[in-house]
């Protein structure tokens, strides 16, 4: 492993299309990272089984974060044994991978999930109300990829009653059973831009932040956390990408030479990843627009493009820089484009 870089990267709507889930626009420069041997780390909220299936595609061979920062895992021999020990870590020997566990069981996010709900007076429907049908539907995965994506360990996905998500599953009166409207009703409020929050209109935005504040003081009474993802709320312990983007760096940086790190991202969940990494970049929003980072005058290099063509213009981008600055060392770096 070198090249200088490593690539610490959102999945949903960052590398991976926000509606089709296709990374087709960001494969040839996928293959040029590769063939620099740049590790590429997906960083992502999904589950491991999701992870896993999705990184043997790619044919990475890197760690990845799973669940929201909620365990890191790392092909067994990728590190010597040695680094762990020298940063005090945790390392669980599991199937091939040595895991670093953060986050907190999915059991205990389920039952908090429920007592919130109490304390709210609305209906929070997680991943653990649905069917593998029924996720398959709101999130326009394959019954199969639906059924990964329910394999939850450390992060709860969540949405709202009444919310564009909910709209899609309507209750047929039957205790547990829920009428699915179809893929045609994903589409339809995907064509209505309805789906992501910075698409709402300006009223039902403020009503969704004051809520989501709302949330996530509830949440912090019970130690737990809520932070919007690209499609859903989470519900997380006290893990987060940042935190487990921070232990890889070390163990990056054990290695030898000089170690820069990238990190890509479209939503609040990807701010404290982008907040550690020594390149941040914000990835446009399916509708063109950035997430309003939470801390201003910072300085982080902003994409044209959504989605996996965002993905390939930074990274590109970059890696230009990376030849230049190797004969203009610092000239370069002021050129990005920072706001
Ligand atoms: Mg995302």
């Amino acid at each position: 492993m070198s090249g200088g870089f490593v690539i610490f990267t959102d999945l949903d709507a960052t590398l991976l299309d926000h509606r089709t889930y296709s990374c087709r626009a960001a494969l040839p420069v996928l293959k040029k990272v590769e063939k620099k041997g740049i590790p590429v780390v997906l960083c992502t909220s999904k589950t491991r089984a999701e992870t896993e299936v999705l990184s043997g595609k790619l044919g990475l061979k890197h760690p990845f974060i799973v669940e929201n920062g909620g365990a890191i895992f790392i092909p067994d021999g990728y590190f010597p044994d040695s680094y762990y020990k020298l940063l005090g870590l945790k390392a669980l020997k599991k199937d091939n991978y040595r895991v670093i566990q953060l986050g907190t069981s999915y059991r205990h996010l389920r039952s908090a999930l429920k007592m919130m709900e109490k304390t709210l007076a609305r209906k929070l429907i997680g991943f653990g109300d649905l069917s593998r049908r029924e996720i398959a539907e709101i999130t326009g995965l394959s019954q199969k990829e639906a059924e990964l994506a329910r394999r939850r360990e450390y992060d709860e996905p969540f949405f709202l009653e009444y919310s564009p998500e909910f709209a899609l599953i309507k209750r047929t009166g039957q205790p547990g059973k829920r009428k699915v409207q179809g893929k045609a009703g994903i589409d339809e409020l995907n064509k209505r831009k309805v789906i992501s929050g910075p698409s709402l209109g300006p009223k039902a935005a403020r009503e969704r932040e004051k809520l989501f504040r709302k949330m996530k003081t509830v949440a912090r009474s019970r130690g737990l956390r809520i932070t919007a993802g690209g499609r859903f709320f989470h519900l997380t312990g006290h893990n987060d990408k940042g935190r487990a983007v921070r232990i890889l760096k070390k163990l990056y940086r054990l290695g030898p030479g000089m170690m820069i790190t990238i990190g890509l991202g479209d939503s609040e969940n990807d701010w404290p990843m982008l907040r550690v990494v020594d390149l941040p970049v914000l990835v446009a929003r399916p509708d063109g627009r950035h997430l309003e980072i939470p801390e201003k005058g910072t300085q982080l290099l902003r994409t044209s493009r959504p989605g996996p063509e965002g993905w390939a213009e930074a990274i590109n981008f970059l890696l230009g820089l990376q030849k230049h600055a190797s004969s203009k060392t610092g000239s370069a770096a002021k050129r990005i484009k920072r706001r």
